[in-house]
């Protein structure tokens, strides 16, 4: 069923702590369901994706999102003939390294570090969280992932170099990640952008004649829509239009990862890693489109003048219970406070907030730092 240049489990590179194999389930289906059973899975559900619950309880949350992504990352896997347990595992992991308030949050977080001459980064958290913090099993620290899952973890989205890393360099940082892997981002990418067209319109911060204006792709379906049901109300014709752009980029991934597969010569996992390039892409046409989809929402949705005291709160919390919690580190709990003693106090402190949901973290600044007018 596999094609020549998907992973294959059993050539896996292992665990840091050899295991016995299951009797009916693979590393990678085991590595799924130990995503799903870890405690950072379950918080993503009271993290903000990018609008919190006080707008409503149909917007996505971090948790929704991450399985939006995995149908999407699934779908495209299986017409590739790629390892779709590794692919579902990097989806449902993906996002797990994202602190409370999305990515105001993670901006505040990064900006405080930067102020210690560190810095925080996502995908740097999450494998931190896999390999250390998730404390569920007696034999070992963390979720003992294999190897393809924690590279995957860092070198979904962007690549890293080893000058800069030189604790990532076990990650075979100058070869690209398998196409698993290159997957990942683009399908999060699709499930971000048509979502939240789908919230910022259901929020009302975007219009339909705004979307149509400002998203070309959009609108093209749309008309399509009206033409088909014209009696319909525009919600439905607006799900419909959508629906169709969420299917026009992941069919254009799907072949256009299929012709440059073909155009690289590509023979196996080998030949993917050697590549100098990602072959992951969407055809010039869709990534225009993509392109300024991404812009219109930054423009109209992500910078508007609406998420602005939210951000604000984000951004207040996080820095004054970073610096209380810098000037009173016995304040933290205790396995923090320990930690100390091997780690710089700001990086301490990072982990503890960065494992927060949006609810804790305002309870604890309501302990620490008085309530937010
Ligand atoms: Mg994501």
């Amino acid at each position: 069923m596999l094609a020549d240049y998907a992973v294959r489990v059993e050539q896996s590179r292992g665990r840091r702590v050899p295991e016995p194999q299951h009797p009916y389930r693979d590393d990678f289906q085991r590595d799924r369901d130990r995503v799903i059973h870890s405690r950072a899975f379950r918080r993503l559900e009271a993290k903000t994706q990018v609008f919190t619950r006080r707008f409503s309880d149909h917007f996505r949350n971090r948790l929704t999102h991450t399985i939006e992504v995995a149908q999407i990352a699934r779908t495209i896997a299986f017409q590739l003939g790629l390892n779709v347990d590794l692919v579902e595992a990097l989806a449902l992991v993906h996002d797990v390294g994202h602190p409370p308030f999305g990515h105001a949050g993670e901006k505040a977080l990064d900006a405080v570090m930067r102020e210690h001459g560190l810095l925080f980064d996502h995908n740097l958290h999450a494998l931190r969280i896999v390999e250390d913090f998730e404390m569920r099993y007696a034999a070992f620290r963390g979720l003992n992932l294999t190897f393809e899952v924690r590279e995957g973890i860092i070198k979904h989205s962007h690549d890293y170099s080893a000058s800069q890393f030189p604790e990532l360099a076990e990650y075979l940082l100058d070869h690209r990640p398998p196409l698993e892997a290159q997957l990942i981002d683009l399908a999060d990418e699709i499930a971000y952008d048509t979502a939240d067209l789908d919230d910022g319109y259901e929020a009302r911060l975007l219009t339909l004649p705004q979307i149509r204006g400002g998203v070309p792709v959009f609108d093209r379906f749309y008309c399509e829509a009206e033409q088909t049901y014209p009696n319909a109300i525009e919600k439905l014709k607006f799900n419909e239009a959508l629906k169709r752009v969420l299917d026009r980029m992941v069919g254009d991934l799907i072949r256009n990862l299929q012709s440059q597969i073909n155009d690289a010569r590509i023979r196996n996992l080998k030949d993917v890693r050697a590549c100098p390039h990602r072959l992951a892409t969407f055809s010039p046409e869709v990534e225009e489109e993509r392109r300024s989809t991404k812009e219109f929402l930054y423009r109209n949705l992500y910078f508007s003048a609406a998420l602005d005291s939210e951000k604000n709160d984000a951004e207040r919390v996080i820095r004054q219970l970073f610096e209380f919690w810098m000037a009173k580190p016995e304040s933290l709990p205790q396995t923090y406070w320990q930690k100390a003693a091997q780690e710089p106090l700001p990086r301490v402190v990072c982990d503890y907030i960065a494992g927060m949901t949006d609810n804790f973290i305002y309870e604890q600044h309501g302990k620490y730092c008085g309530r937010i007018d």
